[in-house]
Order: structure tokens, then sequence, then C-alpha cells
């Protein structure tokens, strides 16, 4: 069984107190029973002195007493005016007189000679006891004394005094009765007063532990209030300050932990932290993205069965390790993302505890970028080559004798013509799109009058067009909205599109340009968001495969057959890059039953409308 602080303290008060009374109380009366023993005492003594006196009439001649009526009366006549009991006893304990004994019991008295103050007589001439008496049943203090003749140094008898401690008993009951009482009155006090004490300390002390209580659950704003000055009012300012403290620093803590947190989230790298056994501790956002997996799946798991991926295990284990940091390129098949990452190890090797940081960062566009360029080197190598060799070739040619041949030197001058012209149609090319993609060349924002532009293009396409026998039609809308843009820029994506219409659609075809508004908000249906432009051919049309590729730089589909017919191959990449930088997108669709369909979508742009 437990008991609370108060009851404790409440009980231990009225042990303390129980104990200390009932000590006080019985020191007290027995000093003053030692008190009233000496005082009775030194009264008896007395008495005994003058008793004895008294029955000095009473000693025969040999100084020996005898049991007679006559002092029989003397002794009880003697201890009347001694108010005591008075008792002779001869030398064999038989006893002579007792004043409280009547004269026809005398005989039936007992032997008086066991008595321990009658034994003290015998031995000293002098004795005291304290008892009950065997006769008269109280309390009496004995005093004994030899009585002879003053001649003889042996007594012939014994004078006892019996001093009865009726009287003082009775006090010493009352006395009783009224400590019990005062006691009482006390106990009464003490218990009102221990429960007060204690409840005075106890109740700070478990309002303290309340607060504790509520602290320990989380309840940081708890304060404790005792109002009292002492040491538990300091112990409640002490826990006080303390949680104070606990508060700022875990909000501190919490700060720091959320701004982790959101550095973690927001990161487009993915990060892991692993302990020295290379089990998962943390994983970002980023990091489930590109795995597919969950933070809470890989929690706790080791990172070879999370991930999978030898190629991170041997990274894993080379830094956990050899305590290195290291750096490595991984390939997620299948969906061919290229990572790098960089493993770094910290200073703690416990369990539990964050051992090594993996920093994963997608390189896929990177690498992808890179291979662009290293193409685009290659094929622009290849582009000029072509030309340049062939020149060299003719002037080779030339020098070596044809130039004196009229007819084959025109020729071969001619072919030179015509290779230079194109190394200089693919420089120029180069040289636009680097100026739209470093962003020299601006586009402009005006209204854009889209019929007039469309005229304007297929006015002059039309002798080519011509040439290879094409019909050309074009369907405009007539609520087309009006928009903002660069119209020159408009005319050379048309032209593009048209010249490539006509280029790669065998003679008598019918090539088609159309332009309309269109509401592509699922919303707002109603609403125009949008104007398309579209080129439509009945020529060769693009193989569902090369269709994406096309507006990539150098990217034919026949490559012969284009340089045959004088195309650059960077037609379809300026197209993509204007069309982009007047905010819209180009694609190509299959023309049924052949042919191609490229289509422009430029978002609307109000003319009260900001950029
Ligand atoms: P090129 O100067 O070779 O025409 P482009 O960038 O204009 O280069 O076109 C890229 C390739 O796309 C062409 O080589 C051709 O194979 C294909 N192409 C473009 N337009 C058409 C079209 N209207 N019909 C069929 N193929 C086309």
């Amino acid at each position: 069984m437990t008991f609370s602080i108060r009851w404790k303290v409440t009980i231990g008060t009225l042990l303390v107190l129980i104990c200390g009374l009932l000590i006080a109380r019985t020191l007290a009366i027995r000093s003053l029973e030692q008190e009233e023993i000496t005082r009775s005492g030194q009264i008896l003594e007395t008495r005994t002195g003058l008793v004895a006196y008294g029955l000095q009439p009473f000693l025969t001649q040999s100084g020996t007493l005898a049991s007679t009526p006559q002092l029989q009366t003397a002794v009880r006549d003697l201890g009347a005016r001694a108010f005591a009991r008075v008792t002779v006893v001869a030398l064999d304990g038989l006893v002579l007189a007792d004043s409280a004994v009547s004269d026809n019991n005398l005989s039936t008295v007992e032997n008086h000679l066991a008595r321990p103050e009658i034994q003290q007589a015998v031995a000293t001439g002098r004795g005291t006891d304290l008892r009950t008496s065997h006769t008269t049943g109280e309390r009496t203090l004995y005093l004994a004394v030899g009585i002879g003749n003053a001649n003889r140094t042996k007594p012939s008898g014994f004078l006892r005094l019996g001093l009865p401690m009726t009287t003082f008993d009775h006090e010493v009951a009352k006395l009783h009765r009224n400590l019990a009482l005062a006691f009482g009155i006390a106990f009464l006090v003490a218990v009102a007063l221990s429960v007060w004490l204690a409840r005075s300390i106890t109740k700070p002390l478990s309002d303290i532990a309340i607060a504790a209580r509520r602290l320990a659950n989380g309840d940081h704003t708890v304060r404790i209030r005792t109002g009292s000055r002492d040491e538990v009012g300091l112990l409640a300012d002490t826990l006080n300050q303390m949680t104070d403290q606990l508060r700022g620093k875990i909000d501190e803590l919490s700060e720091d932990r959320a701004q982790l947190l959101a550095m973690l989230t927001s990161m487009v790298e993915g990060v892991m932290v692993l302990d020295c056994r290379g089990r998962v501790l943390q994983v970002n956002p980023a990091l489930e993205r590109m795995f597919d997996v969950s933070r809470m799946d890989a929690r706790g798991h080791h990172c070879s069965e999370v991930f999978r991926h030898p190629q991170l295990d041997t990274l894993v284990s080379t830094v956990l390790t050899n305590r290195v940091n290291e750096e490595d390129e991984i390939l997620l098949q299948p969906i061919g993302r290229c990572l790098h990452i960089e493993a770094s190890v910290t200073a703690c090797d416990r369990e539990n505890e964050a051992c090594a940081v993996l920093v994963f960062h997608d390189i896929t566009e990177l690498r992808r970028l890179e291979n662009i360029r290293k193409d685009f080197v290659a094929n622009v190598s290849h582009e000029l080559r072509t030309p340049l060799t062939s020149i060299k070739g003719y002037i080779e040619a030339l020098l070596d004798g044809a130039k004196d041949d009229p007819g084959t030197s025109t020729k071969f001058l001619e072919i030179i013509l015509k290779q230079s012209d194109r190394l200089n149609l693919i420089l120029e090319d180069l040289l636009q799109l680097s100026k739209i993609e470093s962003g020299q060349i601006l586009f402009k924002r005006e209204p854009l009058q889209v019929q007039r532009v469309i005229e304007r293009t297929l006015a002059m396409i039309k002798p080519l067009a011509d040439k290879k026998g094409h019909r050309l039609l074009s369907f405009v809308a007539r609520d087309l909205p009006a928009v903002l843009g660069d119209e020159d820029r408009l005319m050379q994506v048309l032209s593009n599109l048209l010249d490539n219409a006509v280029k790669y659609t065998p003679g008598n075809g019918t090539i088609t340009v159309a332009a309309h508004p269109v509401a592509d908000d699922l919303e707002r249906p109603t609403i125009v968001t949008a104007l398309e432009l579209s080129v439509t051919d009945t020529g060769l049309g693009i193989p569902e495969q090369d269709r994406p590729r096309v507006f990539e730089r150098f990217y034919r589909v026949d490559k012969a057959r284009s340089r045959e017919m004088g195309g650059t191959g960077l037609g379809l990449a300026i197209v993509k890059h204007i069309v982009e930088g007047l905010g819209g997108r180009v694609w190509v669709e299959a023309n049924a039953p052949t042919g191609s369909r490229f289509v422009v979508r430029l978002p609307v742009q109000h003319i009260n409308q900001p950029a």
C-alpha cells in the first residue's frame, strides 16, 4: 500500500505527537510518584518515631513485646492518630498487633517475616517497601524499624507503619483523566494542524507533480503557481525556468527541424541518410520519386533491400567500410535515368545515427544535352565537310586540266557555286538558330494580321509550287482572334513549312494552309485561347517514329533525298525555336490518306492584355 506525502506527513506528525505526549505523561507521573514517595517516606519516618515512642510502655523488662489486647488497642489508637496503619511484628514474623485488623482476626494474619520491609529491617534495622497490601488491598508505603530496649543492641520486634497511597493514587488517577483530556484536545488540534501543514506542503508539491505530468505529455505552456516563498516555491520557480528553457530549446529544435525538412523536401536532389550498417535512416521526397519507393517502406531497412541496385550497393559498402567520400554514376533501368551520386561519411559510427549521406543528382537531362551537343558538333562538321569536299574536289579537277575545257569548267564552276550557296545557307541557318537561342533576336509584340501573313507567304512560295504543279489552298476562319506577335517571324515559320511541303510532295500535290481559333480550356469551352495555323500536304509523309525528331537540328528522315533537295536540315529546328519564342508550340501529324500536317498553335494574347 502506498501513502501520499500528505498522509505520510500527517501520520508521522501524529505519531511523533502521541509518542511525545505518552513520554511526557509517563515522565511526569513517575517524577510525581518519586516525589510523593520521598515525601511520604519522610512523614512515615517521623510518624514511625512517634509511634515507637508511644509503644515504649508495652516493652517488657526483657525488652520483648507480647500480643495483648492493650497493645492492640494502643496500636489502633496510635494508627488513628498517625493516619497510618500500625503493625507490630515479633522477631519470628508473628503479627502481635495491627491497627487495620480486628482483635478477632489478629490470629489469622499471615506471618510477616517474608515481607520485604521486614526482611530489610532484619538485615539493617530499617526497611521500606511500596506495594498493594494483602490485608487492606490498598497500595501502601511501608516503613519497618526494629524496636526494643535502648540498652539492647538487638531489636525485640519490629514496628511497621503503612501509609496508604490511596489519596495520592486518586490524585494520580485524576491527573490521568485531566492529562487524557488535555492530550485529547491537543491531539485534535494537532490533527487539524498537521492536516493543514501537510496540505500546505503537499498542495504545491502535487501542483508541481500535475504540472510535471502535463510537461511530460508535451504541454510546454504549463506554469506552476505555488504562491509560497519557501523551498517548494524555489523548486516551482526552478521548474518554471526549466520549462521556459525547454520550450525555447524545443522551439529552436522544431524550427531547425522544419527548416531542415523544408530544405530536404524542396531539394531537387535525392538525399539518403544511412547508419553505420547501411540501414536507411532518412530519404527525401525527391529520392522517393527517383526510385519509386516510400519513406515508410525504406526506413530501417538495408539500402540493398530497398533499392536493389548492385552498383549502389558497392558504392555504399565501399563508403562505409573505407570511411571515405566517394562518387559514382548509376543508370536506372528500365526508365533510363542517369544519376550522379555523391556519398560523404560523417564522424559518427554509432548504430541508428547518421553515418553516411548520399546525394543523388539526376543528370539525365545534362547527359542528353551533352549528347545533343556532341551530335550537333558531329553533324555540323559533317554538313560543312560535304560541300567543302565537293568544292575542293571540283577545284582540284579544274586545276588538273578541266579548266581548259570551257564546257566542263563552266559545269564545275556552277557546281562549286551551288555548293558554296549551300554552305552559306547552312551557316546562315546556324547563325539564326544560335541568335534565337542566345536571345539576340527579340520577338516583336504587334497586332498580327494572320490573313495577310498567309497571303504574303503563299505569294512567295507560289512560283516554287507552280514549278511542281502543286495546288495551293488556304482556309482562314473569319472570326480569327486578334493576337500580338512578330509578323516577320511568323512568315518565316510559314514559309519554312510551305517550302518543306513543296519539297517533300511529289508533283501535282495539294498544299493547304489553314487558320482557325481554338478553345482548349475544358472548363470554359466558349473562350478562345489559341490560334492554330496548319500546313497540310499530300506528300511523302513522315514515319511515326521520326515525327518527334524532325524538329532536331540536322535530323532528316531521308538524308540523301533531303540534301538533294537543297535542305540544310535546320529548317524545322528554326521553326520550333521561333514558335516557342512566340510562346506557342508546333508538332506534326500524319495527313490521311497521305502526307503530313504541321500544326502551329499560338496562344491568344489580347491586345490590351500584358504579355
Ligand atoms: P530540310 O532542310 O532537310 O528540309 P527540315 O528541318 O526542314 O530540314 O526538315 C527535316 C526533315 O523532316 C526533312 O529532312 C524531311 O525528312 C522531313 N520533312 C520536313 N517536312 C516534311 C514534309 N512536309 N513532308 C515530309 N517530310 C518532311
